[in-house]
């Protein structure tokens, strides 16, 4: 009984983190005003590392708010036990809605919002690097792979690299 309660809550868990999303490389992405300033350096420095494994191939307009924007990050108070999740479109390429649990300590917080922003350009789970399903909290930086991955998907002319060994 006990097993069986168990893998019923993997399977939520891992039914509400979803796969892929919409998001272009160049879009504008809208962050919501409720969260911390401390909160919304790390969303940016997640942006960021995702900027510079790609050589400017993800270049995201980033604004705080969610007025006349194409996609929002947005603080949750409760997910269920996830940190965060990617929610998809329902019609085609639309606004593709990011959620974070608020309170999360910085360096957690900009790992979820890699992976999240992972999920919405594209990317599924991976079994290493910053797509993990289970998350750990030891990967401040998006390895070469990670860049590789996400490259196959949106095309980057100027090749990738990894950001960890900085
Ligand atoms: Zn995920």
């Amino acid at each position: 009984m006990r097993n069986l309660i168990l893998a019923v809550l993997l399977s939520v868990a891992s039914a509400g983190c979803a796969e892929r999303a919409e998001m272009g490389p160049t879009d504008t992405v809208g962050i919501s005003t409720n969260f911390s300033a401390e909160e919304t350096e790390q969303i940016l420095a997640a942006s960021d590392e995702w900027k510079l494994a790609t050589n400017g191939a993800i270049s995201l307009d980033m604004r705080i708010g969610l007025e006349a924007v194409q996609h929002s990050i947005v603080a949750a108070r409760y997910l269920g036990g996830l940190s965060g999740k990617t929610l998809k479109p329902t019609d085609g390429r639309a606004n593709v809605t990011i959620q974070l649990l608020g309170g999360l300590p910085s360096a957690v917080l900009k790992q979820v919002t890699m992976h999240e922003l992972g999920h919405a350009l594209g990317l599924d789970h991976a079994e290493e690097g910053i797509m993990r399903e289970r998350f750990n909290d030891d990967q401040p930086c998006l390895t070469e792979e990670d860049a590789r991955k996400m490259c196959d998907v949106i095309g980057c002319p100027n090749g990738w690299r990894g950001t960890c060994e900085e």
